[in-house]
């Protein structure tokens, strides 16, 4: 089951996009049977979970943060994490920063844009984004590297609007990662809305209801 959705969302997005399977709430042995399908690269969107996976589960799989981060909890991923996509202010790169240090590692972090219609959506304006990006305490930290913006959209299946927030954050993408070179990744499309993300520039998209089936509950 698990391999066959894998093998059918692979066939529907280009080469150039990186496919994170998101395997909140599931099991070790749904990710064992994506893993054993090639599967690297997984997503968790809690610091706890994500760490038992890890401990549990062969060392060359890509761990990947993509929930809003706690920043007390960010100690217990800084060994092993491979990207953190959901990094909305510069307190939180700060703590990844030292974090970071202590392991003598570089974490690579997406800024999250705001482009959600919804209230419940977390994120930095673009204008906030420009700001870290520009700021000399940013240029300090020698232990985080942004490499990318990261986006949701609206929970909706208006194509129209949801082609304008990806296009928007596309079109901001584009601006800054002209002037920061090490911007290289775009991370936005989930189940629902992958192909429209991609369409509008995507470079990385997270799924996981249509790899893994519905999640049982809401986190
Ligand atoms: C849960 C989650 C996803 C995956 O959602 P699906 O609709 O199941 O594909 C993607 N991105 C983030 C940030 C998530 O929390």
């Amino acid at each position: 089951m698990i391999k066959d959705n894998l093998k059918k969302i692979k066939q529907n997005i280009p080469e150039h996009v990186t496919l994170v399977a998101v395997s909140k709430t599931k099991p070790i042995q749904d990710i064992e049977e994506a893993y054993a399908a090639g599967q690297r690269v997984f997503g968790e969107n809690k610091i706890q979970e994500m760490a038992t996976k890890y401990e549990a589960l062969p060392k060359d799989i890509q761990w990947h943060m993509i929930g809003h981060l706690q920043r007390n909890k960010v100690k217990y991923m800084a060994h092993f994490v491979s990207l953190i996509h959901g990094v909305d202010n510069f307190k939180t790169l700060v703590e990844i920063n030292k974090q970071a240090k202590k392991h003598d590692r570089v974490i690579h972090c997406l800024l999250q844009a705001k482009i959600a219609k919804e209230d419940t959506k977390f994120g930095l304006s673009f204008t906030g984004i420009k700001d870290i990006l520009n700021s000399e305490e940013f240029m300090e930290l020698d232990n985080v590297k942004v490499t990318g913006l990261m986006g949701m959209a609206t929970f909706t299946d208006d194509t129209v609007q949801l082609n304008e927030e990806f296009s928007s954050l596309f079109n901001f993408f584009k601006e800054m990662s002209t002037k920061f070179p090490t911007l290289t990744t775009l991370s936005m499309g989930m189940s629902g809305d992958y192909q429209q993300a991609i369409a509008n520039g995507s470079s990385m998209v997270r799924i996981g209801s249509s790899i893994f089936g519905v999640r049982n509950y809401i986190t």
